[in-house]
Parts: C-alpha cells; structure tokens; sequence
C-alpha cells in the first residue's frame, strides 16, 4: 500500500502466512510462500488475483495432471472467497511485467491451496471503481471497507493519531485522560442524546464535547491533556457531520492564545502523511471582521481570490437611487466580486442561478457587470455612469475583458454573508467549466481570531449566546466591554480553517468564578446552578487555561480528499443518524422500557415506516 506503511517492521508476526499480498518481489523468486487473501479475480482457469490488505498478488494456477485437483479448486471458487495458497515465488515472464503493481514483475505458481471460506453472491462488486449507492454500502459495510479507498482512507488515520499521541505524550508531555460520556445536559450549544437512567424522570447526556471535564482537570492540576474523545450531537447527518465524531481534544494550563497556536501548528506538521506534501508554519491569521468583510465567511478558502471589493465610496458620490438607500442605512454597504472569465465560462442560466440561490438563501438582489471584448461594460448600472467613471469602475473592481462582477447593496452582514457564498459557487461554477482555481493539491491552513465574545441569537436576535461557548475569555483588552456593552467584546476565541473549511476551535477560557458567573448569569440569562460544580472548581484556586479541538474526521477527509467525512468513519451513520447495517436505532419493548419508567406513545402500527 502507500508510503506510510513500509516503515511497519513486520506484517507476518503471529500469523501463519509467510507474506502479505502486497510485499513480493524479484528479490523472492524461488521462494515457497503461503499467501492468505481473497480472490479478486479469475482469469479462464489460467490464473487468479489475491488480495489481502496490502496488495494484490498474481497466482498461477498448475495446468498439468497431478496438480489438476488444484486448479479445479481455485477455479471454481467464486470471487471474494477467502483461500490459502502456497507456491513458487517465479519471475514474469519477458513482456508481461505490469509496472502498476508493486507486485507486477513476479506471480507466484500454486502447488496446494485450500478453501478457507467461499463467497456468496455479493450485492456489489469490491472494485473501486464500481460505483454503488452510499446506501448499499452502508447496509454492507464490511465489504466495502475491503475497497482500496477505504483501507487507505483508515490506515491513514490510525497513522496520523499515532503520530499526534507521539508529539503530544512523548515530545511535550500530555497526558491521555478518558473522560465520561454518560454526563448531563449542559446550557447552550448543541442539542444532546439523552439517555435514560433507572431513576424517574432523570436522565443523562451523551456529551457535545468534553470541555467541562478538560477544564476540571485543568482545575485538578493535570496541566495538559489530551484525548481522542467522541463527542454526540442530536444534529442529524451532512456531509461533513454526523451525530458522533471524534475530536483530538486539548487543553493546557498557564497558556495563552500565541502557544496554543504553536502547539497546533507543530502537531499538525509532525503528524502530517509525507505524500501530501509540507506544511509551512506558522499559518496566517485573519480576524473575524477582516473574515467577514473579504471573504463573507468565518472560514474562508483561501486557495484563490475573488475577494469581496467594497464600492461603497466609490458609489456614494452618485446620485443612484438604490445604492444611496442602502448607505443610508447603518451598517449599509455596496460591494462586489468579480469571477475572472466568468463571460466566457459561465452560462446565462448559471448567472441567472446565482442571482437566485442570493436571493433564496440571504434575500439579496444581485446585479451583474460584464466586461465585453471591447473593454466596455454591460449593466443595467452603466446608464448612471460616465464614460470616466466606467473606466474608474473598471479599475476599482479590477475589470479585465469578460470578467462578470456581482454586486450587491444593503446591511453589511447580509452583503458580505451574500457574496461570500457566490464566491464558492460560481468557483465551483468555473471548476466545473474546466477553469482550475484551486490547486487541489494544495493545503491553505488559516486561524481566525478575534471572534466577537457573543452574537445575537438567530431565533431572536435581541438575546444574546455565545459565538464560542460560555467558557471563553474576553480578549485582554476588553475586558471592561464585557460589563459596560458585551457585544462590543471581542473573545479569546480561534478557529483553525483548512480549505475553507473549519478544522478546528478553541480558546482561552475564563478562570475566575466571578467572571463566570456574570457571563451566565447575566449575558446569556443561563440558570448557573447547573454549572454549579463548574463555578465552585474555579473558587478553589483554577490556573489559567485554555484549549482546543481539532475534528479529526473532517481533517482527515480533507487529507484524502473523500467527498464525505464518512469515508474516514469505519462504521458511520446515515443522513438521518441511522445505522444501516445494524439498524440502530432500533425499538424495544415495552418490559425493556420499565426500568426507565418510560413509555413511547407512538402507535406500533407506524413501525418500520422511517426513512433512511
Ligand atoms: N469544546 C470545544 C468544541 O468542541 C473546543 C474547545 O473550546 O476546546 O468546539
């Protein structure tokens, strides 16, 4: 298999083959070996491929009379039975070398073999390239982690841990600490599995993350810790969630927002697979507002421009009537991006969709720009403009011929939110027209920082919730902002994009119990006796701390470049949080139900109705 796995000492301790499939070479001809796999293909009673984890051997099977019970075994076996065959390591013959396997100069000529287990008629072929229904593939799960791609996919993952635990435990002296999953609903965030308990009527909570008990253990003078933790939240399914994953989750005394950065970035590099490349250090920093304003997004991807271009002065000295409304409100903006080539490689039904999906998603009007091959533009905004000011337009927006600007004017947040999202699809839009924007080799890391301490709630924005969690500090300067106008204050929070995507988060956390409290109690008007234990830790002398957690799952994915993070999940769950080859969640009895003193009120009539 790939790189990372020639540094394994020995694949054939403890076991009663003698080689993998995958370790044959020309240095073995003349070699008795004893192979263990499953059959991948069958070829005319001539030969067979064999298949273990690590490659792909090529057996040949014996055509002469005594070896005839032989070939009429293996020839018969149905492909993915598993079988044991032993034989001469021989050279290829001249010509029939295949350099596209690591095993292709040598096939090894069977003598005996033996059935160990045949296969029934699969539901889908194991070739990577047989395209299948992520349905199928879940309800048979354990064929289709026999595929390539997923083996790599978890291969690549178990390595990477490794390597997080080596820098972490063995370089910096973390210490692994199992936190409980059985805990209780906590305020704010996410929303949590429940399970229930023999007592009436209480319950327990499966953990969003484990962020109380890290920052207790910071309180019980652990100093820095560290785990693979699962985390659950009642979310439901999307391609990059699911509702347990796996975070790597840390947490350091006596640390400030610049170390925790530099503990992630040195983790990140020494854990990083050599086949993707080097990482620099340390990554570039973005606050939120510069985030915001030129990429409309908390996490940008920065693999290409198209930044967002403010025109608002540009405009404001003409008398057009829609753009003055808009500045005249507070917060009122115009702005725009430009797509390079858009004239050429976009369709007018993808222009036209653009518009729409701004107008559906954020209830934004678009208005469009084109530079034709003369130079001049095409807009309804043009019959405002003077000859000078086109040409000016042109050079604010940084206009090339059959460049398309979209703009749009109003409240800055719903703008930027706007054409942030246009940004991503019509580069997905050029990608898919054959203009290549972002290199997909590359890996474009970025911290976010300077959060705002709180936002407004969505459901109802005169309330406040933290943009983080309850647990993080006001940046040092604001601390005052805090108490006189908190949503002024900006956070000890940081995230860490990758692509685009975010990886990462984390922050400085408040220490004192006070502090606390008032952020509760006061800001987000939480009842305060449920983190009771929490505020009464921070009274008995907590240090300083803070911390982070990587999403290992969504890292990964991005690492392998798999469509879905459920590629790097062994046993994922479907769309709607369903096991589909074991069919959990799954009902129980009534009898079963007693001890919880629970009863569903679901009418049995109703079972087995669930969608996927
Ligand atoms: N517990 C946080 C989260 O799960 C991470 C952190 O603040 O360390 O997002």
């Amino acid at each position: 298999m790939k790189d990372f796995i020639i540094f394994i000492q020995d694949f054939n301790s403890f076991v009663i083959r003698t080689n993998t499939c995958g370790e044959l070479r020309s240095a073995h001809v003349g070699q008795e070996v004893t192979l263990y796999g499953w059959i991948q293909y069958q070829r005319q009673g001539l030969f067979l491929v064999l298949r273990d984890f690590q490659g792909l051997t090529q057996i040949i099977l014996p055509q002469d009379e005594a070896h005839s019970h032989v070939k009429k075994l293996l020839s018969n076996a149905p492909v993915e039975s598993v079988v044991r065959v032993t034989g001469i390591v021989s050279s290829r013959p001249p010509g029939q070398e295949n350099p596209k396997m690591p095993t292709g100069d040598i096939e090894v000529k069977a003598e005996t073999a033996e059935i160990l287990n045949s296969c029934k008629k699969l539901p889908f072929e194991i070739k990577d390239f047989i395209k299948k229904s992520e349905a199928l593939r879940m309800q048979y799960r354990y064929l289709d982690l026999r595929s390539f791609q997923l083996q790599y996919n978890l291969r690549l993952r178990s390595h990477i841990v490794m390597r997080m635990r080596e820098y972490l435990c063995n370089l910096h002296g973390f210490v692994d600490v199992e936190t409980p999953t059985l805990f209780k609903r906590t305020p704010g965030g996410a929303k949590e599995f429940l399970v229930p308990s023999r007592e009436a009527g209480k319950f327990y909570s499966l953990p969003q993350s484990p962020q109380q008990f890290k920052q207790l253990l910071m309180v019980g003078g652990l100093d820095r810790y560290f785990q693979v933790a699962r985390c659950y939240r009642d979310e439901g399914s999307r391609p990059d969630r699911q509702p347990e994953f796996t975070q790597i989750d840390i947490e350091m005394s006596f640390v400030d927002q610049a170390g925790i950065q530099r503990l992630i970035e040195g983790l990140l590099q020494y854990s990083w697979p050599e086949e993707r490349g080097p990482i620099m250090t340390p990554f570039p920093s973005m606050t939120y507002k510069e985030a915001l304003a030129d990429y409309g997004t908390d996490k940008p991807d920065t693999r290409f421009g198209m930044k967002i271009v403010d025109i608002s002065d540009f405009l404001r000295r003409l008398d057009i009537q829609f753009v003055q409304n808009a500045l005249s409100y507070p917060h009122g903006t115009v702005k725009a991006i430009c797509i390079p080539q858009g004239a050429r490689y976009l369709k007018n039904k993808d222009l036209e969709s653009l518009k729409e999906s701004a107008k559906s998603q954020f209830n934004q009007e678009i208005m469009e720009i084109i530079c034709r091959p003369d130079g001049s533009l095409k807009s309804l905004l043009t019959k405002f403009l003077g000859e000078k000011q086109q040409l000016e337009l042109i050079q604010v927006l940084n206009m090339q011929v059959d460049d398309v600007v979209l703009l749009a004017a109003g409240e800055h947040k719903q703008v930027c939110s706007a054409l942030g999202s246009l940004r991503l699809e019509s580069a997905d839009l050029l990608e898919a027209a054959g203009l290549v924007l972002r290199d997909p080799t590359a890996f474009h890391f970025l911290w976010v920082v300077d959060f705002p301490l709180f936002l407004p709630k969505e459901e109802n924005p005169t309330e406040l919730e933290s943009a983080h969690h309850p647990f993080t500090a006001p940046h040092p300067s604001d601390t005052s902002l805090l108490y006189s106008d908190p949503t002024k204050a900006r956070s000890q929070h940081y995230d860490l994009v990758l692509n685009g995507n975010e990886v990462g988060g984390g922050s400085i956390r408040i220490h004192s119990a006070e502090q606390q409290r008032f952020v509760l109690e006061k800001v987000l008007k939480e009842d305060s006796e449920v983190l009771s234990h929490l505020l009464e830790a921070l009274e008995f002398g907590a240090p300083p701390h803070g911390g982070i957690a990587l999403g290992l799952d969504r890292l990964i994915s991005l690492i392998v470049d798999a469509p879905s993070i459920r590629d790097v999940i062994a046993f994922p769950k479907s769309f709607r949080g369903r096991d589909l080859m074991g069919n959990a969640p799954d009902y129980v009895t009534p009898e079963e139900l007693e001890p919880y003193h629970i009863q569903v009120s679901w009418p049995l009539a109703e079972r087995g109705k669930e969608k996927l």
